[in-house]
């Protein structure tokens, strides 16, 4: 399978408009157009230092759910509740990128 050049930009743009796959009860913030979801990335990756977590290692969050599972807010919830929030999202994110790119998501990895 080819490699395309700046799939992983496309991954990222691709959270735009999107809706948050974190939904933190009582932290998510719903917004006009999704406008402030991205491409969350996991904060649990077992990466090198200074090496970025892998593209699809990630889910579309909003800001609110962003802050929340990066600790910036809400450190002191328990980390297996962030990773299992998070293993949910990263799932719907994967069927909704399965979608847009009209690919298995293997498909999707063998062109990052
Ligand atoms: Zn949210």
């Amino acid at each position: 399978m080819k490699r395309i050049k700046g799939m992983a930009k496309k991954i990222r743009a691709s959270a735009r408009g999107e809706a948050c796959t974190l939904l933190v009860h009582g932290v998510h913030k719903q917004t006009p157009d999704n406008d402030t979801v991205v491409l969350c990335h996991s904060p649990f990756a077992q990466s090198g230092v200074g090496a970025k977590a892998d593209e699809l290692d990630s889910c579309y969050g909003c800001d609110a759910c962003h802050s929340w599972l990066d600790s910036r807010t809400h450190a002191h919830e328990p980390r297996r509740i962030k990773e299992t929030v998070f293993k949910v999202a990263k799932l719907v994110t994967h069927c909704r990128l399965e979608e847009k790119f009209e690919m298995p998501l293997d498909k999707i990895a063998e062109k990052l």
